[in-house]
């Protein structure tokens, strides 16, 4: 029997579970995986950018890591592709790759003050806050009155993290750097900023309930957002999950309200148009008032309204990056495909070329959307056998042999058995979930002791 060596390059969800698919998949073949990540540990946004309160998500890690575990995958930690492995490299070992490097950084929001000092990316603020070895240990935490703009789940999490008392996330596997910066932080009033109405926000209900159970925190709504056009009562009443946000914001506007010491302000029909500036810092915000179209939609009124802030962050999208030698869509942020088969510019099939996840259909869905993700990329590979590489060195020694000519220190999955069970350590030792380890070079140092 022929034997595909594959390489996947991002030990994401979308990664590990086309990995999974792949080695359970009916094929007339076996399979060899090699899984290459950048960091020295895998999960990607599970771990890097699911938020650190949410341990229900966070244990997903359980179920991948179960993947892993099985014995057939081998895993290449701090190694990224276009720098310590080419496309070259990979023709040389592999019969086909498939790329599932998912998206980390923000969308452009582009208006005028937006390079001000205080103005954040999300994706930026929540690496931070999960502990992400390439970013500052330090976060600038000096505002007391915040925008976040964007109507997701990720504004949803940003605007949770800065408004939650530093105590409240203690619990879980927040590092301590960003415990000890939260704690310090002089924040009283967040204001969240969509541009449509309540009935047509995209975040979820679960992630939208949990911002009203923050402790010694008051939910501040505005009436004049609640007069609901045709098509917003229409959507309330013909999808559930609009209906219970609707509900929820509901008793919110019921709530009384006055005596907690931090406030978080849901502005709907809000546009953004600038930020403010003074001395190239951030000092307020200006947005136009819209209202519904009729269609589902908004349009501009020409109000314009104004609010001091010393700090935005911008929640409006992830965007993936371009990868050496890999067709990219500038516009989009993804690997052009047809069903995860990689196209070039003239929509042609790039021969053992495949993408899965974010990098492949964009930064928007759930982790769960990952396997669908990757059934369908897995099909197209098995059924693309016919134009897979013919790889000069298929056998799995020389890849290990080529990282080590290459002094490249990488980790394996004893390495992340190490060191997982180094932070579980740690935080057992303070009574929380894990503390984890931030600094690159200790992640290695740890994951290679043996
Ligand atoms: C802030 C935030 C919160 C979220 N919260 C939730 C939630 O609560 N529930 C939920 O279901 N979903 C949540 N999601 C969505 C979920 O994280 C994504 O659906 C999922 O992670 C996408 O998987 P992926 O494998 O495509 O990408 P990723 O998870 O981004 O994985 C890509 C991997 O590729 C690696 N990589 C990138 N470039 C290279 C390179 N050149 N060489 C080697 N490796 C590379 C990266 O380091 C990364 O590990 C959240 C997303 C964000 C941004």
């Amino acid at each position: 029997m022929t034997t595909l060596r594959l390489a996947i390059v991002g030990a994401g969800p979308a990664g590990i579970y086309a990995a999974d698919i792949i080695l359970k998949a009916e094929k007339q073949f076996d399979v060899s995986i090699d899984l290459f990540e950048q960091l020295p540990a895998p999960y990607g946004l599970v771990r890097y950018g699911v938020a650190p309160d949410h341990p229900r998500i966070k244990g997903i890690i359980t179920a991948l890591r179960e993947v892993l575990d099985t014995g057939r995958i081998r895993l290449f930690g701090n190694v990224l592709y276009g720098r310590d492995i080419t496309l070259d490299d990979l023709k040389k070992h592999y019969n086909a790759v498939i790329f599932s490097t998912g998206a980390v950084r923000d969308a452009d929001l582009a208006i005028p003050g937006i390079d001000l000092d205080g103005s954040y990316g999300a994706a930026d603020f929540v690496s931070w806050f999960d502990g992400h070895p390439d970013v500052p240990r330090e976060w600038p935490l000096e505002a007391r009155e915040v925008a976040v703009i964007g109507n997701g789940n990720v504004a949803l999490d940003v605007a949770r993290m800065l408004a939650k008392h530093a105590e409240d996330l203690l619990p879980t596997e927040i590092p301590d750097n960003v415990h000890a910066g939260l704690a310090a932080s002089p924040v009283t009033d967040v204001h969240v900023f969509g541009r449509r109405g309540p009935a047509q926000v995209k975040f979820t209900p679960l992630e939208l309930r949990e911002l009203g159970e923050l402790r010694d925190v008051d939910m501040i709504l505005h009436e004049e957002d609640f007069d609901y056009d045709e098509a917003s009562k229409a959507a309330i009443a013909s999808n559930k999950q609009v209906l219970v946000i609707d509900r929820v914001l509901t008793q919110w506007r019921a709530r009384e309200t006055g005596a907690a010491s931090r406030r978080l302000h849901l502005h709907f029909y809000a546009k953004p148009v600038e930020v403010l500036g003074e001395n190239g810092k951030v000092s307020g915000f200006r947005w136009e008032r819209t209202r519904p179209d009729g269609a589902g939609g908004v349009e501009g009124t020409g109000e314009m309204r104004e609010l001091p802030i010393q700090a935005i962050y911008r929640a409006v999208g992830y965007f993936g990056s371009p990868l050496d030698g890999i067709p990219f869509d500038e516009k989009r942020g993804v690997i052009p495909n047809r069903e995860g088969q990689v196209l070039d510019d003239d929509g042609h099939e790039v021969p053992g070329v495949y993408a899965t996840g974010w990098i492949k259909r964009g930064p928007v869905g759930l982790i769960g959307h990952t396997k669908s993700d990757a059934m369908e990329t897995i099909r197209n590979l098995i059924n693309g056998q016919a134009s897979w590489w013919a790889p000069e060195h298929p056998d799995e020694q020389s890849v290990i042999d080529l990282l080590a000519e290459r002094g490249i220190e990488y980790t394996d999955l004893d390495g992340w058995h190490n060191l997982d069970q180094h932070e579980l350590g740690l935080g057992e030792a303070a009574g929380r979930t894990r503390i984890k380890v931030v600094p690159r070079d200790e992640m290695v140092a740890v994951s290679n002791k043996r």
